[in-house]
């Protein structure tokens, strides 16, 4: 394999170790180098398939310092395979500067594809609407958590989350506060690993029923959640008249009108009637 010069960004697995490729092997074995965000946690996994290959630290606190190195090492004809403790780097991980800072420098960029617990997670989710809005973790502040919630809150998108088991419970009363109780959430647990779990039920139920077991409460958590359901023709979403009663306090009605059919999806005509309505309120 001739890869000088090349940055390979490597995924492995997230918990079973047979879920890593034969190309991230081949090439982490061939690579000069292995850019890891843990290294002793990378060393395990190099140690459990006999490779040998050196490592370096790049983790979030020192990515454009190690970054400037490893840019070097690729210059001079090097090549660096590029790893995260476990999926695939630059996804809630380190790699996205590494990554960006190789582009910049016209260098060859070859992402090898394995584990990622987000897409591993929507695999088995079952639900059906075809898209899917990936957030990872969470704000940790309770108050800026149900911030971006209450943004993510009209998404027609199945949600992702990634989350820590000290926060699992907080997290999953937040969402069902701000998103109701009735849309459905899937709770992937400890995903490839011994106590692989899944349970969908609806966001009133969920913090029940991680209560109810502390079992459940440990290991790594994806949360899944149904996204918002499109609301019916002629239904104008809260957003969407937030947007036009911001505007229209600004502006005559027919501009107001205008801008909210440009800004949201919802019918002009719907819009129209509800300015109306809204003005003559006002009015009375
Ligand atoms: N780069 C990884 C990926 O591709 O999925 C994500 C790394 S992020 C620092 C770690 C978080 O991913 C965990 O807190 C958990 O939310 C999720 N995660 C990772 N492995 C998991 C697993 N085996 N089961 C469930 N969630 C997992």
């Amino acid at each position: 394999m001739n890869h000088s010069g090349t940055l390979y960004v490597v995924a492995t697995p997230i918990g079973n170790l047979q879920d890593i490729s034969l190309r991230a092997l081949e090439t982490l074995k061939t690579v000069d180098l292995i850019a890891a965000e843990d290294t002793r946690h990378t060393a395990h996994l190099l140690t459990h398939f006999g490779i040998k290959s050196k490592l370096v630290a790049l983790h979030e606190h020192n990515e454009r310092r190690a970054g400037e190195k490893i840019l070097l090492a690729l210059a001079s004809g090097q090549s660096v395979a590029l790893v995260s403790d476990a999926g695939t780097p630059g996804i809630s991980d380190p790699g996205a500067v590494l990554v960006g800072m190789a582009r910049e420098a016209g260098l060859k960029v070859v992402p090898l594809p394995g584990a990622c617990a987000a897409v591993t997670a929507l695999s088995a989710a079952g639900f059906e609407q075809t898209h899917f809005l990936f957030q990872g973790f969470l704000p940790a502040s309770g108050a800026q958590r149900r911030r971006t919630l209450e943004c993510l809150r009209e998404q027609q998108a199945v949600l992702v989350f990634y989350e820590a088991p000290h926060r699992v419970i907080e997290s999953v009363q937040d969402i069902a506060s701000v998103f109701g109780g009735s849309r459905q959430i899937l709770i992937a647990r400890e995903l490839t690993k011994t106590f692989e779990t899944f349970h969908r039920c609806t966001l009133s139920q969920a913090a029940d029923w991680l209560r109810a077991d502390p079992n459940q409460q440990r290991g790594e958590f994806v949360l899944l959640v149904e996204g918002a359901l499109p609301a019916p023709q002629g239904e104008i979403s809260p957003d969407a008249q937030r947007v036009l009663q911001l505007l229209l306090a600004e502006l005559p009605l027919k501009q107001a009108v205008k801008l909210a059919t440009d800004i949201t999806s919802a019918k002009k005509n719907a819009l129209y009637a509800l300015a109306l309505e809204l003005e003559k309120t006002e009015h009375d």
